[in-house]
């Protein structure tokens, strides 16, 4: 998102009235994009990633650490040198939608040279050293993917009290001043959500069971009928939207190639959740889930109970299957249609008028999917626009469909081309990791152009695959729905039926089968080459800097290993961590010291003050550098 534009929320209420209204003209907004934009072709790779830090801080003498509530004024102090120099800077900062929580992207996108991957890392160094400089004693800037003992008492800094019968969220756990409150709309969302929901969102996370956990867990089921018997409940969209995570963005060259690489990177979406996996801990107790995918899905579950298929439609139009942030539902490209297996719910007529302007099946289905959302937040200042230039009403639901990819067309009058996001990866505790995870999969997206591979499998396998992806150790133990064969175009009743799992033939399975993260990335002997070796040898045709070539190996190496199981997630580096503190009392609980430890221990790590072979590795150290070498700038 740019910077947010100041504005003045309409209430609920107003919103509601006026969701036809951001319907019709969001579509023909983008009806009108696609018309002026269709053609442009000729755009070059462009890149980048954003990064989510949560700001700690920690008493030391109490061994407790609490989520410092500044991110709001240390953003005024940030903004504020990039509105000095908006091209100068290095990095640029947005604000989130916790108190806590800050975003930080580089100054420029990165280029199509492999001279970029080597800046990466340093960018990211940058990044934590510039705000960094802005802390208080004893706090600091953490990737973390989710707070261990959010929504816990007492854990913010300064304390604030949670206000269940008054106020925006209306939780029992999550303060409205843990919302960040410098902009309007991420109260006015958790506002409008819940309203239009009907009630408080409700996640509940399945809880580890260890041998004295008690169950219940707490006594939260006395008091809300939502939440259920052994599991950790959640009621507040922070619990989701205050995660952290990290995303991508690519430019292509064209419409077309952008609509490729959103098919083809989808069913790579569960792989790297799961090899991305950070988040086993939530309010305050160890889970049986590795991550955080799930809990933002519920957490800005604005369905109604009868979109939810719990009631009769009265009021509504549909049963969605889906939340609003969730996996994708459709292929956009000419390969993938035939894998686009589950229903995709629209409306005829926002359809037909997009195809009546010219606009293909694939792309009028998804646009029109899309819109089947209302919108949750509208300010007063951009209810009547102008549809031929302005975007704000398709901008309004376009992102706040949070998918695990998006297609993201050409802002009007801008020199930014087509591009689409990747978005599943939660955030490691370093920058090395993060900029290891970076480089690999844009290394993909050039593998998968070059080699016109194909990794497209029927849209629901992976969404099965989503769902496995978030389990106990699911790096290691999960097996996935993978394409073999990702060098030819399979029919899809073939790969429809070897997808069927035990009612298969082994002839069948010659094409798409199960498969864990090691064998899709390191490979599988005869039957799949794996994701490393397709790199290497698409690099072996380039040519390098040595610095470069070095980091970029460094990061390969790292992802090998993570995903042959020789080095921990984040997720299972913290189980382990919590499960043999020895505070622990095996009862799946996470005490302030435990929390505190724990921070402790990832901060020494991520300032590598501390080694941690478990989990990076006995050599994870790049060559990355603050600029690329002159000679080397120009893009291919
Ligand atoms: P959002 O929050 O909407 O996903 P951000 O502006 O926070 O978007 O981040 C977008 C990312 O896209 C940043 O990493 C930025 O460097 C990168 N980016 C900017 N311009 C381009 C471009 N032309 N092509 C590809 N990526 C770009
Ligand atoms: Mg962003
Ligand atoms: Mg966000
Ligand atoms: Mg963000
Ligand atoms: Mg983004």
């Amino acid at each position: 998102m740019g910077l947010l534009t100041e504005g003045t929320p309409l209430s609920w209420e107003e919103t509601k009235q006026l969701a036809s209204h951001v319907r019709e003209h969001g579509i023909n907004q983008f009806i009108n994009i696609y018309k002026k934009l269709k053609e442009r072709k000729g755009d070059i790779l462009k890149w980048g990633d954003e990064i989510e830090y949560i700001i700690v801080k920690f008493q030391h003498e109490k061994k407790e650490a609490k989520v410092s509530l500044r991110a709001e004024e240390m953003l005024a102090i940030l903004n504020e040198r990039e509105y000095q120099s908006p091209d100068t800077v290095k990095v640029l900062w947005r604000p989130e939608f916790a108190a806590y929580m800050i975003e930080g992207t580089p100054g420029k996108p990165y280029g199509g040279t492999l001279a970029h991957f080597n800046v990466v890392e340093s960018n990211m160094r940058m990044r934590r050293q510039e705000a960094s400089e802005l802390l208080r004693e004893n706090e600091c800037l953490m990737t973390l993917t989710s707070f261990p003992r959010l929504g816990c008492v007492n854990f913010t800094e300064p304390p604030s009290k949670v206000t269940p019968n008054e106020g925006g969220t209306k939780s029992l756990f999550f303060p409205d001043a843990a919302v960040f409150g410098g902009h309007p709309r991420f109260m006015n969302l958790v506002r409008n959500i819940r309203k239009r929901r009907g009630e408080h969102v409700a996640i509940n996370l399945p809880i580890f069971r260890d041998k004295n956990t008690k169950i219940p867990v707490d006594d939260s089921s006395k008091i809300r009928r939502a939440a259920l018997p052994d599991c950790v409940y959640l009621d507040a969209m922070g619990f989701g939207m205050g995660c952290c995570c990290l995303q991508l963005t690519f430019q292509a060259c064209n419409i077309d190639e952008a609509r490729i690489l959103y098919d083809q990177l989808n069913p790579l979406c569960p792989i790297m959740l799961a090899f991305t996996a950070a988040s086993p801990v939530h309010r305050g107790f160890l889970t049986d889930i590795d991550c955080r995918w799930n809990i933002i899905s519920g957490s800005v579950d604005c369905r109604t109970e009868e979109e939810r298929g719990l009631k009769p439609l009265k009021d509504n139009k549909y049963v969605i299957k889906k939340s609003r942030y969730d996996s994708i539902d459709s292929y956009l490209s000419p390969q993938g249609e035939k894998y686009n297996d589950i229903p995709l719910l629209y409306n005829e007529e926002d359809y037909r008028k997009l195809r009546d302007n010219g606009i293909d099946h694939l792309l009028a289905q998804h646009i029109a999917h899309l819109f089947i959302r209302d919108t949750v937040s509208l300010f007063s200042e951009k209810i009547n626009q102008n549809d031929e230039e302005d975007t704000d009403h398709f901008e309004n639901i376009q992102s706040t469909n949070w998918q695990t990819m998006r297609f993201k067309p050409p802002p009007p009058h801008s020199p930014i081309g087509w591009r689409v996001e990747f978005r599943p990866c939660e955030v490691q505790v370093t920058d090395f990791e993060n900029a290891a995870i970076v480089c690999f999969v844009v290394l993909l997206t050039r593998v998968i152009l070059s080699y016109q591979l194909n990794f497209l499998i029927p849209i629901s396998k992976v969404d099965e695959n989503i769902q496995n992806a978030q389990k106990r150790n699911a790096c290691k133990e999960q097996k996935f729905w993978f394409r073999k064969d990702i060098t030819t175009d399979i029919s899809p009743p073939e790969a429809n039926r070897c997808c069927r799992g035990t009612n298969c033939e082994p002839k069948d399975c010659d094409l798409v089968g199960l498969m864990t993260v090691n064998e899709i990335i390191n490979g599988k002997q005869g039957e799949f080459p794996g994701l490393i070796p397709l790199i290497n040898s698409y690099l072996n045709g380039m040519d390098v800097d040595a610095d470069t070539h070095c980091t970029i190996q460094q990061y390969l190496k790292f992802i090998q290993k993570r995903a042959s199981g020789e080095i921990h997630t984040t997720a299972s580096f913290i189980r382990d961590f919590v499960t043999s503190h020895p505070d622990y009392k095996h009862d799946s609980v996470v005490s302030e010291i435990i929390n505190y430890d724990l921070l402790k221990t990832l901060k020494d790590i991520q300032e590598g003050s501390r080694s941690c072979p478990e989990l990076l590795g006995y050599s994870a150290t790049s060559k990355t550098k603050e600029t690329i070498p002159h000679a080397l700038k120009n893009d291919c």
